[in-house]
Parts: C-alpha cells; structure tokens; sequence
C-alpha cells in the first residue's frame, strides 16, 4: 500500500493530472473531468423508450420503429456529446487512465440498473475480434462490463465471440451496418448462457444493431432474458 502511495504521488508530478476532454487541470486523477466539462455533462434521466432506451421526443421512438430488437430493454447513461465522447476516446486508446470507472458508476446511476444485481445472473460485453484486441490491448467494452460485474458482485464471462473482424461501423448507415454484422458473432465452445439472465455491456449504443446481434446469439442459445447497459446513446 505504502509503494502504492509513493509511486501514486511520483507518477502525480511527473504526470500532473488533467480533464480527458479538454485538458484543464484537475485535483485527482481519478476525478477524469474537470468542473466545467462535468458540467456539460447530458444524462438520461427521464422520458425515454422503454425497449430500447432512446431519449424520446413526442415519446415516439425513432430506433424502435426501425429495427426489432431481439434484448429486452437497453438504457444508457449518457448523450454521446462532448465531453462524454472524448472520454468514450480515451476509455478505447488509453488504458493507463481510463474512465472505466467512471463510467461503470454512470451505469450504476441509471434508475433501472439498480434492480440488475438481483435479477440477473452475468455481465458480459461486446467482444472485439481477436486480431483488434491484440492490437489494441484490451476491450474496452469489456473493461466497462468487468468493473459492473464487481460493482454488482456477479460474474462476468464472455459467452460471445466475434468471429469477424468486422470494418469499423461508423459512418454505415443503419442497413450497412446490419450487413457489415452479418454472421459476424457466434457463440463460444461450452457457453453455458441457456436459462440466464443477462446483462450486455458497450461503450456507445448507436443504432442499436451490435448489441442486437450479440443479443440474437445469446437467446437463440437459450438466454432467458436480456438487458443492454451502455455507458452512452448515440442521438
Ligand atoms: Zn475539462
Ligand atoms: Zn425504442
């Protein structure tokens, strides 16, 4: 603990803490945003899709109407805006302060995730292919759905499987990405999902059609019920 506390306070001077968004200085390093840009943070509080989570106007859901989503709910934490995107930013290419818990405690502020450590059974998240998380290092949805497990004190385990190295979805209109998606998942040997209930973790929830086809695989092996959490929604 004491070699902990030194090297935190050498690591301190060495590497004054900043904002991940904008680069003001900040007090702690775990305090990942400064007072201006947590102030322009956008959570999800109220008014939103019950299926799939989407902040609604006119309560009329744009995403639903458009795609059949096979979980049975999703919400997100945040609107995927500056400051938040620029932590989403860091959460994929910089592992050594990553706002992974930050935003595993966003998750846990989402007014329905409070009912989730009784009623589920496992955490899981969006795998990667295995070539880009060699590059990368690390999954970032993955770190996300590790701090919830803990948080939430359930397992975690990773069921699914990319089997594609899919391109990049951004950019792809919603019917591209469907197509880019096609087949891309499968589920891994010895998966034992049949009868659970099960929590699905990424970082941003867009159109919803990654999510939605880690979620096919995951009922068509018998999942008995499925709840997407991510830390932001696309709007
Ligand atoms: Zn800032
Ligand atoms: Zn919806």
């Amino acid at each position: 603990m004491r070699w902990k506390a030194i090297l935190g306070s050498v690591d301190k001077l060495l590497f004054p803490p900043v904002c991940l968004a904008c680069n003001a200085p900040v007090d702690e390093a775990r305090e990942v945003l400064c007072p201006d840009c947590r102030e322009r943070l956008l959570l999800i509080a109220e008014n939103y899709c019950d299926k799939c989570g989407a902040p609604l106007e006119n309560y009329r859901c744009e995403a639903c109407s458009q795609l059949q989503y096979v979980f049975d709910y999703a919400r997100a934490a945040y609107i995927y805006q500056s400051p938040v995107q620029e932590l989403v930013h860091q959460l994929k290419y910089d592992a050594l302060r990553s706002p992974a818990a930050f935003f595993s405690q966003a998750l846990l502020g989402i007014p329905a995730a409070r009912r989730f450590a009784n009623n589920f059974d496992l955490v899981t998240a969006v795998p990667l292919h295995r070539v880009r998380q060699r590059e990368r290092g690390y999954n970032q949805s993955e770190l996300l759905g590790r701090a919830l497990a803990e948080r939430l004190n359930l397992p975690f385990a990773q069921p699914v499987l990319r089997r594609v190295n899919t391109r990049s979805q951004t950019n792809l209109s919603r019917q591209a990405r469907l197509d880019n998606l096609e087949g891309a998942f499968s589920l891994a040997r010895k998966a034992a999902v049949a009868g659970k209930r099960i929590i699905v973790v990424d970082d941003v929830f867009t159109t919803g059609t990654t999510v939605n086809e880690v979620s096919r695989v995951l009922k068509a092996a018998g999942a008995a019920r499925i709840a997407v959490l991510t830390a932001t929604r696309a709007v």
